[in-house]
């Protein structure tokens, strides 16, 4: 099953638990716009190479549509389409007034210079700035892209508009309009979300054991923030392999480490093991920081975790999902998990818009309560329903979804697809 498959997948199971208006489920099943387009860029060895991106608004009934852009070889529609349309559940699950949307490049950031990758970064707002802009479509860091990509989005952007525009992109570095707290905002709300259960479920941090799967920017911070909140972390990976230590990793070290040398695995800290081994070692939670389709049909009788925290989109399947939760592992779904991210984009985005900018504690506060609101709402569906914690998020983010489409009447209706290859 592809990843949009199994993301139709969860919402339809969702709206037959509530019961959900059949043409919310149609005009949600459906992403509004598709863009793809063929970028030429120069390289550094004079040669043109011949870029495939996508653009993919999802739905525009509770606000501009909203989503990061990934750079990633094996980047396609499926998989932009699924993320577009977990960006709008997403928003919803915690209430902030966007809709969803996505990006992809196919490219290999790693084989590429710094100059190669500026270029292509503005060929690509070239090519889709048209249909963003800050009141209409913000797009924002994912896989492989990076706050200084976002300074030359908004620079390329308000360069072709004629006008200094920062609230087009979000995940921008600070000295361009960018928000304190927006780097670390994926792991901290992760993290405060599992705090939050943890309280309701009376366990401990300091004898609570952390396996971490991905180390850029949602599993790094994810990793130096639960440790400094006493958690163990026994296991890193990065795409390369894993580190494992039943006594515990220092994630700054892993970090050093893989500043200098390219790899988690450089660090002379704990064991090396592979990736499939990191995700089926024991341990209390289990952190999926990396990308899709990670816990499946294949490895799901493996694994020993008691929680498992989404940060990465799509990382566990519907199926290991239902198998998982009958045999008692509790799992924090995507759009509750990582929704830290699209939060604090949201508050950069506001305060692009003031254009006043807010201290660290003032961010991070208004992050927590956003995120506790947000997993008691969703637990309280979770017991309406006695359903998993995905559905219930589903069902939440569905709520006021269906609100918003029969409050705008038929013009919500509207469906349009652009292919420009
Ligand atoms: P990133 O590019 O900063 O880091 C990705 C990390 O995953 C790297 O350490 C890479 O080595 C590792 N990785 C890749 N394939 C792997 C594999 N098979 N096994 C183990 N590690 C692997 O990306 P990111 O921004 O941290 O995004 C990671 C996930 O989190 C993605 O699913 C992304 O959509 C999701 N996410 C990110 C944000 C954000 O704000 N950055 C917000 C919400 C969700």
């Amino acid at each position: 099953m592809s990843f949009y498959e199994n993301t139709l997948k969860n919402m339809n199971k969702s709206a037959k638990l509530m019961n959900l208006d059949q043409e919310t489920l149609d005009t949600l099943s459906h992403p509004q716009k598709t863009l793809m387009v063929n970028l030429p860029v120069r390289m550094d060895d004079g040669r043109m190479e011949y870029f495939e991106a996508y653009r993919v608004q999802h739905s525009e009934l509770r606000g501009p549509f909203k989503g990061g852009v990934r750079y990633f070889p094996q980047v396609d529609l499926d998989e932009v389409k699924a993320l577009a349309t977990e960006m709008t559940f997403k928003c919803a699950v915690v209430g902030i007034p966007y809709g969803g949307g996505k990006g992809g490049v196919c490219c290999n950031t790693k084989e590429m210079s710094e100059g190669e990758l500026e270029r292509l970064t503005r060929k690509y707002v070239q090519a889709i700035y048209q249909v963003i802009g800050p009141e209409h479509d913000i797009p924002a860091p994912d896989m492989y892209t990076t706050p200084q990509m976002m300074a030359w989005f908004m620079d390329e952007y308000s360069r072709l508009v004629s006008q200094y525009r920062p609230g087009v992109v979000t995940g921008k570095p600070i000295e361009v309009g960018g928000s304190l707290g927006r780097g670390t905002a994926t792991a901290q709300g992760g993290a405060y979300v599992l705090e939050e259960y943890m309280k309701n479920n009376n366990m401990d941090a300091s004898t609570t054991k952390v396996v971490i799967q991905g180390f850029g920017n949602a599993g790094k911070y994810a990793a130096e923030i639960l440790h400094s909140m006493s958690y163990i972390i026994t296991g890193i990976s990065d795409s390369k392999g894993g580190l494992y230590s039943e006594g515990g990793l220092d994630p700054q070290c892993i970090d050093k480490a893989k500043q200098e040398k390219g790899t988690v695995q450089a660090c002379n800290l704990g064991t090396p093991i592979t990736n499939e081994e990191l995700l089926e070692k024991s341990c209390d939670v289990l952190v999926l920081a990396a990308m899709e389709n990670q816990v499946t049909e294949e490895n799901m009788k493996n694994i020993k975790a008691k929680i498992i925290l989404e940060l990465a989109n799509g990382p566990t399947t519907a199926e290991a999902d239902e198998y998982l939760t009958k045999n008692g592992t509790v799992v924090i779904p995507d759009i509750l998990a990582n929704a830290g991210g699209v939060t604090v984009s949201y508050f950069e985005w506001l305060q692009n818009h003031l254009m006043y900018y807010w201290p660290l504690e003032e961010v991070q506060t208004k992050l927590k309560r956003v995120m506790i609101e947000s997993l008691n709402r969703i637990l309280g569906f979770q017991q309406k329903y006695n359903s998993t914690m995905r559905m219930a998020a589903y069902v939440s983010a569905f709520d006021r979804l269906d609100k918003a489409k029969k409050l705008r009447g038929s013009g919500a209706h509207l469906r349009c697809k652009v292919y420009n290859k």
